[in-house]
């Protein structure tokens, strides 16, 4: 009996720090690696491990309710209920811009259609310098 509450307890805790995750990325219109998540989870006195963060994500993204963006090294995660777009990386500074164009859009599927492939996503990121970065190497 014990046991099955313990358990019980565990499973209620692990749902609410995968919400307080989930309400976070809802709050922000921002992408987020895991380190960051977990600060301010932190910050707000909802201490959340590190792996849980990383599993409460791998779950939230496999149910659709986040999305990510995968980088060289690590991926960034956002909300779920914008609509399509792509990312420009300022290698610099690490701002990231969204942009959506349609003629990259239908371009892909033009290309997809020539090719018999179905596309179910896709992820286009730019590397560079963001405007103000690449002012500050003018100089
Ligand atoms: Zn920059
Ligand atoms: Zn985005």
């Amino acid at each position: 009996m014990i046991m099955i509450i313990i358990i019980i307890l565990a499973m209620i805790k692990l749902t609410a720090q995968r919400q307080a995750i989930l309400d976070l990325i809802n709050a922000f219109d921002r992408h987020w690696d895991a380190d960051e998540l977990a600060r301010s989870l932190s910050d707000s006195g909802q201490s959340v491990g590190i792996a849980t963060v990383y599993r409460g994500l791998a779950t939230l993204e496999a149910a659709g309710m986040i999305d990510s963006i995968q980088l060289a090294d690590k991926k960034r995660y956002e909300r779920a209920d914008k609509s399509h777009h792509d990312h420009m990386i300022c290698t610099s500074c690490g701002d990231i811009e969204e942009f959506a164009h349609e003629t990259i859009e239908s371009l892909q599927r033009s290309i997809a259609a020539e090719k018999g492939f179905t596309i179910s996503g896709h992820q286009l990121v730019m590397f560079g310098l963001c405007r103000k970065c690449s002012k500050g190497k003018q100089k």
